[in-house]
């Protein structure tokens, strides 16, 4: 079909959803078309989130060892992927880890346990280290993501000041046994509901990349529109080797921005959040995502390690973005934010020096002389671009925020 943006992106503003065929058409449109579908669900991001940028920041409060069989997870039952593994944090190293994310810009934390799903004195830990962290950040958001609920648990979650739950449907139901046979899509959706019914704010989204067909992403995409969630996390498919998905490199950064636009499309005002594997696949376009969603995870994922928050921030300012809430951070942040120009810079305005050995790396500046090179696209996709990771919670490095 011949794809009409224009009328796209108004019904997305009246929150009418496309058809399946519009859907499609959006993931099928051909590389000459792609800055018109990114303007058109720029348009969109635009009415809703003008261009604020908010960010997350994700805490592994417990690492690996997981009994069920997820075939895309480095944490999974039989996993040989070497990452780390650890039992639950004690409540000061979730404060401490959760902070830095705080520090870095992050406007929510998010707390995420590996396991099929927590017990009632899982649920009395996790409760307890959201109540320490919210009584010292009464204004951070904290979203848990624990996996499948039982009775009660979700509303315990949400008496402990939890913010949102976090469970995503990852793919479609018809293609749902093809990436996990140890639990059910209908669970999935089951404990989306329960957190929803609990006062949580639900946040359930996708991976791509796992084989699926356009038909799978519209199906899922539409899964989530009819449940109503507050944001919709796209991840991208991280190929761990050790996974039963090693090896599998399916997308590519124009196909990961047309799945954002389509995301964008079906879901117009979720906060829609550019989540795992952006780096790998996204590469050098991972600041045109910006103009779709309106949101990131800063710095490290739960088991690999992203690009420095640094760069993060700075790829937000270079944009033309703002990140969510800085205007009330006091100290480095804010003051590196400020000292960023807010359009891109003219050819006379770089700066004449770079920053003094050992002083505090400004977004958006040359390094230091000495400072470790800031990378960090990896050049291509492949096993090398995924980075183990090996610092921040669970370990005696600092973090990554
Ligand atoms: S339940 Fe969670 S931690 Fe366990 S294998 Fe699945 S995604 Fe990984």
């Amino acid at each position: 079909m011949t794809l009409d943006l224009d009328r796209l992106a108004d019904k997305a503003l009246s929150r009418e959803l496309p058809t399946r065929e519009e859907a499609l058409a959006v993931l099928a449109s051909p590389d000459d078309d792609l800055l018109d579908v990114v303007a058109a669900a720029f348009r969109v991001r635009r009415a809703f989130f003008g261009r604020r940028v908010k960010l997350n920041y994700l805490v592994n409060i417990k690492s690996g060892l997981c009994p069920e069989d997820c075939f895309y997870c480095s944490q999974r039952a039989g996993s040989s992927a070497d990452v780390l593994k650890y039992t639950w944090l004690k409540t000061d190293d979730v404060i401490a880890s959760a902070e830095a994310g705080v520090a870095g810009g992050a406007r929510r934390v998010c707390l995420v346990a590996s396991g099929r799903g927590p017990t009632d004195r899982d649920i009395d830990r996790v409760a307890s280290a959201v109540s320490a962290f919210k009584d010292r950040n009464p204004d951070v958001e904290v979203c848990a993501c624990l996996g499948l609920l039982s009775g009660g648990q979700a509303e315990r979650l949400a008496a402990a000041g939890t913010t949102a739950y976090n469970h995503n449907l990852n793919t479609s139901g018809g293609h749902y046994a093809d990436i996990c046979t140890t639990h059910e899509y209908a669970d999935r959706v089951a404990t989306v509901e329960a957190a929803k019914s609990a006062g949580l704010s639900p946040c359930s989204g996708l991976i791509a990349g796992m084989g699926e067909t356009d038909e799978d992403l519209v199906d899922v995409a539409f899964a989530l529109r009819a449940m109503n969630p507050d944001s919709v996390p796209v991840n991208f498919l991280i190929p761990f080797d050790g996974t039963p998905l090693a090896g599998r490199w399916e997308l590519t950064p124009h196909r990961c921005l047309r799945i954002l636009a389509m995301v964008r499309f079906v879901c117009p005002d979720a906060e829609v959040r550019l989540a795992g594997g952006r780096e790998i696949h996204l590469r050098t376009l991972q600041s045109l995502a910006l103009h779709i969603v309106n949101s990131i995870f800063l710095g490290d994922y739960l088991t690999s390690e992203g690009q420095p928050g640094a760069a993060d921030l700075a790829m937000i300012a270079d944009a033309g973005f703002t990140v969510e809430g800085a205007e009330d951070k006091p100290g480095e942040l804010a003051a590196a934010l400020r000292s960023l120009p807010q359009s891109p810079p003219a050819p006379d305005s770089a700066p004449d020096s770079p920053p003094a050995p050992g002083s505090p790396p400004v977004p958006g500046s040359p390094p230091a002389p000495g400072s470790p090179p800031a990378p960090d696209y990896p050049a291509a996709a492949g096993p090398d671009a995924v980075r183990i990771r090996r610092r921040g919670a669970g370990t005696t490095l600092p973090a990554n925020a």
